[in-house]
């Protein structure tokens, strides 16, 4: 490879806030609101021009309960819209080999996240900026002293006093030179059909489940093709909730595909291109096939293929599946659900060698045998919401965020509605 030696360059500072929050996924808008809600000026960056994350841009429509701290006010804001779990007969598959180990999951409408979301920014005083690629970081020591970002108006920095990195990809952590491991998981396109006669189809499938049989079966005679590089008995495609938000409507998962090199741009690409060709051929493959699919259509596709994990950031502590469970921490500041255990310490949300900042979304630091359950989207919100409002702390305390008092957090987040 060759390099060259870019031109010293002035990079104009648009903007100064207490607390800049870098991605806005569930992680991200979480961690707004609540940096937002306790006092701090707050800016959100995101690449894209809505809101969601994966949860939206890559048709992750189904989530554990909604039931806990800033969780159960966005079920609430989806509800409102019949948005959320709205179907007496929705049905999310209770899908015993996918990696995330996802059971009880409940439908909801991707359009109306993106819309509450907004709503939920703007209501909470946090300026969002849109369609901003954040492109590097300049360090002051231990401190990141400016984000650089990328949009059409060239290159600018914004400077804050700390930084909550919800990228999902710990791209602030990496760019900060905060440790971070790289991680592997599968990747899966998904896509979402309309129309589709579902008494019909599940008379003839008699589960939804059975569809990746039929799929599985279909590789097998040829009939379909699919180069997704892995076992078809483990990430054959398949329905995995059915009637979401409107009878008729499915959530295809588009089958499972490996790649130990999906931060390389050109292996990213690969997988956009081929996750979404096999994608086509699969709805076009129901349709001629399955009894109830006749007159179904293809009603949207991801904007992106699903990228589950990336990178992780080896924080002050990274706990283990054993102390996830039973949550009983020193400085447990994350109960996702109501009534589990499940929770997580302060120390994982923060990155090492790094002063102002925090992280939060599915880039923390745990055992990466929990991480299937840690990155589901509960979790991820309520990470957010705890790294807000530490970081709003830090901010007025003129603190680093390590050294936050963890008490003093939780107390505050258990005024505002997160039971432990
Ligand atoms: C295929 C698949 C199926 C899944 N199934 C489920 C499920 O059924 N239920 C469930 O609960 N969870 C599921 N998950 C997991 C869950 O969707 C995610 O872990 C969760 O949504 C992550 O939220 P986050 O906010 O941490 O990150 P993300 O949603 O990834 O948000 C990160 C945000 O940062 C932005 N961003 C990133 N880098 C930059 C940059 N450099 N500059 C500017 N912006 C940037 C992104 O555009 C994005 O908006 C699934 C994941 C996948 C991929």
């Amino acid at each position: 490879m060759t390099f060259l030696l870019e031109p010293e360059r002035k990079t104009p500072v648009v903007n100064e806030v207490d607390v800049l929050i870098c991605g806005g996924g569930f992680a991200g808008v979480a961690a707004a609101v609540a940096a937002a809600r306790n006092g701090a000026s707050v800016m959100l960056i995101e690449r894209y021009g809505f809101l969601g994350g994966l949860a939206t841009a890559a048709l992750v429509i189904t989530t554990p309960p909604l039931n806990n701290g800033i969780n159960r006010e966005i079920a609430r804001r989806l509800k409102d819209w019949d948005s959320y779990a709205p179907t007496p007969d929705s049905d999310a598959a209770d899908d015993s080999d996918d990696v995330d180990g996802l059971a009880g999951l409940l439908p909801f409408d991707p359009e109306t996240v993106k819309f509450e979301f907004v709503r939920m920014l703007q209501e909470s005083g946090v300026e969002i900026l849109f369609h901003s690629y954040i492109a590097g970081v300049v360090m002051d020591g231990r401190r990141i002293d400016a984000v650089l970002i990328e949009n059409k108006a060239g290159r600018s920095a914004i400077k804050a006093k700390m930084i909550v990195d919800s990228t999902g990809d710990a791209d602030i952590a990496t760019h900060s030179g905060a440790p971070v491991q790289e991680v592997e998981r599968p990747i899966s396109m998904m896509f979402n059909m309309a129309d589709v006669d579902t008494d019909r189809a599940l008379e003839h499938l008699h589960s939804w489940n059975a569809l990746k049989g039929v799929i599985r079966k279909a590789i097998a005679d040829g009939d379909l093709t699919f180069d997704l590089g892995v076992d078809p008995d483990f990430g054959a495609p398949g329905i995995y909730a059915a009637n979401l938000v409107h009878k008729g409507q499915i959530g295809v998962w588009g089958g499972m595909m490996y790649s130990n090199r999906i931060l390389d741009p050109m292996e990213r690409t690969r997988a956009e291109t081929v996750t979404r060709d096999h994608a086509f051929r699969l709805a076009v493959y129901l349709r001629k096939t399955i009894p109830g699919f006749e007159n179904a259509r293809l009603e949207q596709m991801s904007t992106e293929v699903g990228i589950r994990a990336t990178r992780n950031i080896e924080g002050e502590y990274t706990p283990s599946k054993q102390e996830v469970v039973r949550g009983d921490f020193t400085d447990t500041v994350v109960r996702p659900y109501l009534g589990k255990n499940l929770a997580l310490p302060f120390r994982s949300l923060l990155a090492k060698e790094v002063d102002n900042l925090l992280v939060a979304g599915r880039c923390i630091s745990a055992a990466d045998e929990i991480m299937g359950r840690l990155r589901l989207i509960p979790v991820c919100s309520a990470t957010g919401e705890a790294a807000g409002v530490a970081a709003a702390m830090a901010a007025d305390q003129d603190v680093a965020a390590r050294d936050v008092d963890s008490g003093a957090l939780k107390e505050t987040l258990e005024r505002q509605g997160v039971v432990f």
